[in-house]
């Protein structure tokens, strides 16, 4: 028989079997001898822990009730040095909350005396997969990780870093800096500057998601003070808001409201939800951002008058590429990315954010932050 199936089996593999009764060490060892590993023994929790640390076992057998150091100590010690050790703790007093509570500290499974041998290799056998697949599918995680981190530069130095240098040229030349262009050549090279625009938009787009799916954001936390982010980004939005005849309007909590948050991201959720409200707004209509603290969170509400978002299409505003397929919306570029990068940063500060909206009546936003800090002193002496 191939005791440890799935693994290399001339690379055989060590058990450990750390138990009291001297009856209870020699079955193990004769039964897991002859299945093929090789097998050591300790007769209480002191030599057990000796052992382990010199033989390095891929899997222990322990008793639970020893004189001494007892089986959860030893397992709990020998599972902070050795994390992929395959601990199987046998006991014959066995009870529900032992069981419970050696498996809360890592114990891969439980094995109640008498047991015969048949069950003593299999679950040792089990054990060893067990492990052989974990460790298969962290290698797969990490493999598939550094391919991400791979395309992702890939994408970020050799696509965007050329596309900016042509989009520099054809700025020049569309400006009017490199001299007069006839008619037809200026509208063919706006179209391609356009074109060109919007692809750089899906990559920055493309990139900031993959920075805050690789948890780029934790770095920048820090208790914040949400309302110059926002102040800030209502000042980047003027000209887009003015070319669009769309009014912006700010009306902060009238507390001071600090949340724990990265600036740059919350400028990031912000910015996508005004120019949303911009984008997807009527001429002369407005945008209004209000904030309020109430039940331990900041509420961030960004309410516009534009052409809404049909009821049905809801539930997938917040999905990757998703996009409103309408004749209102035809001619509003975008890639649908905006509002899943939102999502993705807001439930990353351990926030929500929710819209209400129907067709013609206008779209609110709403994101929700945990407050670290809401001074309702100032609040009441703003509010008398
Ligand atoms: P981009 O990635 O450039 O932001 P986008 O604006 O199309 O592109 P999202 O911001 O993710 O993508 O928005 C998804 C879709 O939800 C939009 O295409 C639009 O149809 C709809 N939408 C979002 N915000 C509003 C709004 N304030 N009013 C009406 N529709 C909206
Ligand atoms: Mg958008």
């Amino acid at each position: 028989m191939n005791a440890a199936k799935g693994e290399n089996s001339t690379d055989k593999r060590t058990v450990l079997v750390v138990d009291d009764e001297e009856a209870i060490r020699d079955s193990c060892r004769q039964v897991l001898t002859k299945a093929g590993f090789d097998c050591h023994s300790a007769v209480d929790g002191i030599e057990g822990l000796h052992v382990a640390h010199q033989v390095e076992p891929d899997v222990i057998l322990l008793d639970l009730m020893m004189p001494g150091i007892d089986g959860l100590s030893v397992l709990t010690k020998v599972l902070e040095t050795h994390p992929n050790t395959v601990c199987i703790v046998i006991t014959g007093y066995a009870t529900i909350e032992s069981a419970v509570d050696a498996m809360k500290k890592g114990a891969f499974d439980f094995l109640p005396k008498p047991f015969t041998p048949e069950e003593l290799r299999l679950i040792v056998t089990r054990g060893l997969e067990q492990r052989r697949l974990l460790q298969e599918t962290a290698e797969l995680r990490a493999e598939k990780e550094r391919m991400k981190q791979y395309f992702i530069t890939i994408v970020a130095h050799e696509l965007r870093s050329p596309l900016l240098l042509v989009k520099q040229y054809l700025d020049l030349i569309v400006g009017g800096k490199m001299g007069t262009i006839d008619d037809t050549a200026k509208e063919m090279l706006e179209g391609a500057h356009g074109t060109l625009t919007g692809l750089l938009d899906i990559i920055a787009d493309w990139l900031e998601l993959s920075r805050i799916t690789a948890g780029d954001i934790a770095g920048g936390m820090q208790e914040t003070d949400l309302w110059p982010v926002l102040e800030s980004v209502v000042e980047d939005m003027k000209p887009f808001a003015e070319e669009k005849s769309v009014s912006l309007r700010l009306d902060p909590p009238p507390e001071t409201c600090k949340v724990t948050a990265d600036p740059k991201s919350m400028a990031v959720v912000f910015k996508n939800l005004v120019s949303n409200a911009v984008k997807y707004n009527l001429p002369d209509g407005s945008v209004t951002i209000e904030g309020l603290c109430a039940d331990g969170n900041l509420r961030v509400q960004v309410r516009d008058t534009g052409i809404g978002i049909p009821e049905k299409e809801l539930p997938f505003v917040f999905e990757d590429f998703f996009r409103v397929t309408s004749s209102k919306t035809a001619d509003i570029p975008g890639t649908g990315l905006g509002l899943s990068i939102v999502k993705k940063i807001v439930e990353g500060h351990h926030g929500t954010v929710g819209v209400e909206s129907s067709e013609n009546e206008g779209a609110a936003f709403e994101v929700q932050l945990p407050l670290v800090h809401c001074d309702e002193e100032e609040a009441e002496e703003d509010y008398d």
